[in-house]
């Protein structure tokens, strides 16, 4: 079947945890498990470079590609989350905040190694999940450059930026593009209707409740905002 949408989904996580964080979106190994088993079955996980390549007028993608993409590089991310993606052999972007590389809770570089070494990609979540647009122009760019440098300094490319909170300006817009990034991700809701602006690329947040494959697919289209509405209408 043909889906209802231009471009892929593109899928942001956090954290994959047993416990749920208050202020950021967890979904537990047993549902992440879930989900990428129905990814695999059921749909065409493809690099978010990819899907980059694609609006660039590359090579097309095949029906029913996603992308997959964390947020925070949370020490989670290297145990559970990856071994279950590399079972399920699903490509995924984790964004890193590159100041707290090492520190409790986080990322190793060591980790981030040694999944680069599994096919892993890594970008930018800023050096301190610094909400850009209140950046002064010099305080932005080196901000991108430096992440943008850090991920690189470990011989791991750094191709895109997740913008931190999600937010972003046309000024950040451009000073990532001036950074050397080939595209950036914002934490907007929703799939991509039309061509989509690649410095600010819509994502999915996942959580817990969708494990079925009928709850993937309804996701994965945005139903699920039109069925939310429906059920609490504002
Ligand atoms: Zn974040």
């Amino acid at each position: 079947m043909k889906l209802p949408f231009w471009y892929p989904p593109i899928l942001a996580y956090h954290r994959v945890h047993p416990d749920r964080a208050a202020d950021t979106p967890t979904v537990s190994p047993e549902a992440f498990e879930k989900q990428m088993a129905i990814l695999a079955q059921r749909w065409k996980p493809v690099s978010l470079s990819a899907i980059v390549e694609s609006l660039e007028g590359g090579k097309p993608l095949p029906d029913r590609a996603v992308a997959i993409t964390f947020d925070d590089g949370t020490q989670d991310n290297f145990i559970p989350a990856c071994p279950i993606l590399l079972r399920y052999r699903i490509p995924a972007t984790i964004f890193l905040i590159t100041g707290q590389i090492g520190q409790p809770g986080y990322l190793s570089a060591d980790q981030i190694r040694q999944m680069a070494e599994s096919g892993v990609s890594f970008g930018s979540h800023g050096l301190d999940h610094e909400y850009l647009p209140s950046l002064v122009q010099v305080e932005l760019e080196r901000t991108l450059s430096e992440s943008k440098r850090a991920i690189e300094n470990l011989s791991i490319p750094s191709e895109f930026i997740s913008y931190p909170g999600g937010g972003y300006t046309a000024a950040v817009m451009s000073a990532a593009r001036r950074c050397g990034y080939r595209g950036a991700c914002a934490t907007n809701r929703g799939f991509q209707r039309f061509p989509p602006d690649r410095w600010a690329l819509r994502r999915i947040t996942m959580h817990e409740k969708t494990v079925t494959p009928a709850g993937m697919w309804l996701r994965c289209c945005g139903y699920y905002g039109i069925n939310r509405r429906l059920r609490a209408p504002s």
